[in-house]
């Protein structure tokens, strides 16, 4: 795979600053080591995300003054007080999904589009939906930007899925609910996976969904905390 050439001088949307849209050997060397230490060393494999994560520039999505942690062991703060998650937790999400390259997945919680990316990179079609317009618009410019087109967008509440494309083979949930929610297992294909962190607002399980048949067989991945998931699933009062 080749990298990601820069393209211009400033990179689009990229959260109201003016960050250079540019990937030196220091960023690639950053990202390498990412890859190596936190990734690989923890026992991921999977030939092409482990490829896809070696090439896609993390700090394109962060803010730019943040550029010399964007690689390092932890989420980071992005805007509208979401975050991006730590590079592992997105590695584990990913090759959770198990989905096959000719295969479509849908993302619930666009973000920053970080995710978004890596699976544009490894699937053939992505449809992902964010709650916040300007978040939604502002990682649709950048995927652009990184001459990633085969991804559809949708502003709304994720957690009724996205009915009109679906079924899908793999759905990826990156914001936290208490419960899972139907419309999502009704919009999993035979075969397909849903990932979705499940439990209280302070912790949950990152849980894998598989679909066979009418059966839905659940496992227990790691403990993680993600931001909220909005809307009826997600944690009201009296619920955390
Ligand atoms: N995957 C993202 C991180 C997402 S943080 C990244 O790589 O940057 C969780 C995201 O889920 C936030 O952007 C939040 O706005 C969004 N979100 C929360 N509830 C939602 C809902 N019901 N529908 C769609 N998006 C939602």
């Amino acid at each position: 795979m080749d990298d990601f050439a820069p393209q211009s001088a400033t990179a689009p949307g990229s959260q109201g600053q003016a960050a250079v849209w540019f990937d030196s050997p220091e960023d690639r060397r950053r990202r390498h080591d990412m890859v190596r230490q936190q990734i690989l060393a923890r026992g991921i494999r999977q030939p092409r995300l482990i490829r896809a994560m070696a090439r896609l520039p993390r700090h394109f999505f962060t803010h730019s003054h943040e550029r010399l942690v964007a690689y390092d062991d932890h989420a980071m703060p992005s805007d509208h007080g979401q975050t991006i998650s730590q590079p592992l937790i997105v590695a584990v999400m990913t090759a959770a999904l198990d989905a096959r390259p000719q295969q479509r997945i849908l993302e619930i919680g666009t973000g920053t589009g970080y995710q978004t990316a890596l699976l544009a990179m490894l699937y053939a079609q992505i449809f992902t939906v964010e709650h916040v317009r300007e978040l939604s618009v502002a990682a649709q410019e950048r995927l652009q930007h990184l001459g990633l087109n085969n991804i559809s967008y949708c502003v709304g509440d994720g957690s009724k899925g996205w009915e009109a494309h679906g079924p899908y083979d793999g759905i990826l949930v990156t914001a936290g609910a208490v419960v899972v929610p139907e419309p999502l297992l009704a919009q999993l294909a035979d075969g397909g996976r849903l990932i979705i962190p499940i439990g209280k607002q302070k912790l949950q399980m990152l849980k894998q969904f598989e679909r066979c048949g009418q059966e839905i067989r659940s496992t227990d991945i790691l403990e993680c905390r993600f931001v909220p998931l909005v809307g009826e699933y997600g944690w009201q009062l009296g619920r955390s």
